[in-house]
């Protein structure tokens, strides 16, 4: 009974996190594609949250948004703007991300920075291109020993 409270509970804020993520990743900039992370302490508070974009001081500008090759080669994706938003520590920490997967930069950076739970909210049917660097960040999560829980997308209110 204790353990399914508790189950429960952390259902409950897994969710509210998840909420928060997708809530960041629609400040992105970026007109086709928006993801929000993040990076919630053990007592359940929040240390840093991220989403795509340009680093600061770097023009964002629709028309390099546009120009594919100039904005793959200059995005900071949400994920590691999360966890380079913050200097603390980051052992044993959870990070949140949605709607889409973390890439393998981005898992390298999780497991480097400690993070031992990853919670992702995503389709259960992702595009080729992420079903392929899914497939390869999820192995390196499993091998570094970081737990991930996969959700349903968040459906937002209002
Ligand atoms: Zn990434």
């Amino acid at each position: 009974m204790g353990d399914a409270m508790n189950q429960a509970m952390n259902d409950k804020w897994d969710g509210r996190f998840l909420d928060l993520a997708t809530f960041i990743a629609e400040w992105s900039k970026d007109p086709s594609t928006k993801v929000g992370a993040a990076v919630v302490r053990p007592d359940r508070t929040v240390a840093a949250v991220g989403f795509n974009g340009f680093p600061r001081g770097v023009l964002d500008s629709v028309e390099r948004y546009q120009d594919r090759p100039t904005k793959y080669e200059m995005v900071v994706h949400a994920e590691l703007n999360a966890l380079l938003s913050t200097r603390e520590s980051l052992e044993g920490y959870t990070l949140y991300v949605a709607p889409l997967p973390p890439c393998s930069q981005c898992a390298a950076a999780t497991i480097q920075r400690g993070i031992r739970r990853v919670v992702i909210a995503m389709p259960a049917e992702l595009p080729d291109t992420w079903a392929q660097k899914w497939e390869i960040s999820s192995t390196m999560f499993a091998e570094a020993g970081v737990e991930v829980c996969v959700r349903p997308p968040r459906t937002r209110a209002g």
